[in-house]
Order: structure tokens, then sequence, then C-alpha cells
């Protein structure tokens, strides 16, 4: 009998934490003037991470790296619709260093392994709304079968839109790397970026496939590098870690269905 009641207790619990959930996010819109600086409030700062962004629909249901160009349009301006603002990682970093306030709803952008079609896609959607993102690129790749060149990456550069950051020389499963070698990968991709684009104000690094081995996050932070991880989980303020970033895919999802997930990722880890 307790044990029923105990149950109903927690069901209870969830269906009303659910429901307030679902209740803000059809309600919660936020003005200018929401911002607050680091320890203010503990804000959820999602970072989004794409792969491809595709013109096909028919190829998306097949292939989970894959986002059509009409959904990613509505994703980005819903999400700015219902009070997202997206920020980059320099704006993320100044607000962890206590020099800048952040809107209560921000959100960053990237992209993964530096796809052209990212470059056809997206990128003409960013400008449009003039959003903030950062490309991930494997240096090694660049120019060659479905890449972008280094003259597009140029391009997004001079935007001062778009970041180009490293994610690897070679896309190669960090786990299996000594800390050795996954920072002088690092170091090496890093050098073939300035070489190509020039120098660089923060170097950023996403780990392949989302895997590391013991060590290489603390010793890239050593060597000066923002850490970021794909992990699906996001990240709080209160305990915000640039050495350990967390990412979550957005993939076909719908902003309803996007928010949803921030909000039970949030509860959840
Ligand atoms: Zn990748």
């Amino acid at each position: 009998m307790k044990k029923n009641i105990l149950l109903k207790t927690i069901i209870s619990i969830i269906l009303v934490t659910l429901l307030v959930g679902i209740i803000s996010i059809g309600t919660n819109k936020v003005t200018a003037n929401d911002q607050y600086k680091i320890n203010e409030k503990n804000l959820e700062i999602p970072i989004f991470l794409y792969h491809h962004i595709v013109d096909n629909k028919s190829e998306i249901e097949y292939d989970y790296m894959q986002t059509s160009k009409d959904t990613f349009e509505k994703q980005i301006t819903g999400l700015e619709n219902s009070g997202y603002h997206f920020i980059s990682y320099d704006d993320l970093i100044q607000y962890k260093e206590g020099k800048k306030t952040l809107y209560k709803k921000s959100a960053v952008l990237t992209f993964d392994d530096g796809y052209e079609d990212v470059y056809k896609n997206a990128y003409p959607i960013l400008k449009k709304y003039n959003i903030p993102f950062t490309m991930f690129i494997i240096t090694d790749y660049m120019g060659t079968n479905t890449y972008m060149t280094w003259d597009e990456a140029k391009d997004v550069q001079n935007s001062g839109l778009g970041i180009i950051a490293s994610h690897s020389q070679n896309h190669e499963d960090f786990s299996k790397l000594s800390v050795e070698q996954a920072v002088e990968n690092v170091n090496n991709s890093y050098k073939t970026i300035e070489e190509n684009l020039g120098n660089q104000k923060i170097k950023i690094f996403a780990y392949p496939y989302g895997l590391y081995g013991e060590g290489q996050s603390e010793a890239l932070e050593k060597e000066g590098y923002i850490v970021d991880l794909t992990d699906n989980k996001i990240n709080k303020s209160k305990d915000l870690n640039v050495y350990g970033l967390h990412r979550c895919y957005p993939l076909n999802d719908s902003v309803f269905k996007m928010k949803l997930k921030i909000i039970y990722r949030s509860i959840r880890y």
C-alpha cells in the first residue's frame, strides 16, 4: 500500500514537471533586456551540432547525419521566435570570464566535418538571419570529395559570422591516441588552419566521433584550446566547463521537440 502511494507521488511529480515544461515552452517569451552575468542565474546553454545540410528531403530519414535545408531554417527561426539568441564561442568565453552578459536563452550553432553542403545550403541562411556559427573542419580532407575548399572556408571567415575550428587532421578515433599524439594532431590541424586562414583569436577543438582518451582534454586545455564533446547533453552556466562543452544533435526535430529535449536533458543530466 505504501509503495503504491510512493509510486503515485512520483508519477504525479513527473507529470507536473512535464506539464510545467510544456506550458513554459509555449509561453516563455523573453524580452530583450533579459540578460545575465555568470552566477546571476543558472542558464541552460545548448550547443547544437549539425553535419550535412541537404537539399533533397528524400535522403533524410535514412541518415542520422542529415538535416534538410527547410528544416534547418525552420529550426533556427523557430528558436529565435521563442526568444533564443545565437551566440559565438567568443561570447561564451567572455561570459565565463565575467566580461559579458548572456540572454536567458542563448544557444551556439556548430557544424562538424566541414561539408560543402553546409557552405551551399546553411551558410546563405545564416547570413540572411545574421547568425554566428562555427565549423569544425578536418584539415586533411579540405577540398576533397564532399568537403569544403579553403577558399570557401576563407569566405566563411571573412563574413565575420563563421569561425573555422579544428575537428582534427584526419578524423581519427582519439580514444586510440596517446595524450601526446592527441595534442600533436590538434596542433598540426591548427597549423594548417592558420597557414590557410591566418592567425585565429580563439582555438576550438571538437573530438571526432565524440571519443577521447584519459587526460587529453586537460592537455588540450593547457595548450589553450576550447574543447567540445558530442554527448547530447546541455551546458549549464553554474558548472560551465569550456574544456568539456556538451553538444547535442537537433537532426530533423521540430522546434517544439528541440525545446522539449532541452528541458528533458537539463533535468536528466
Ligand atoms: Zn566528425
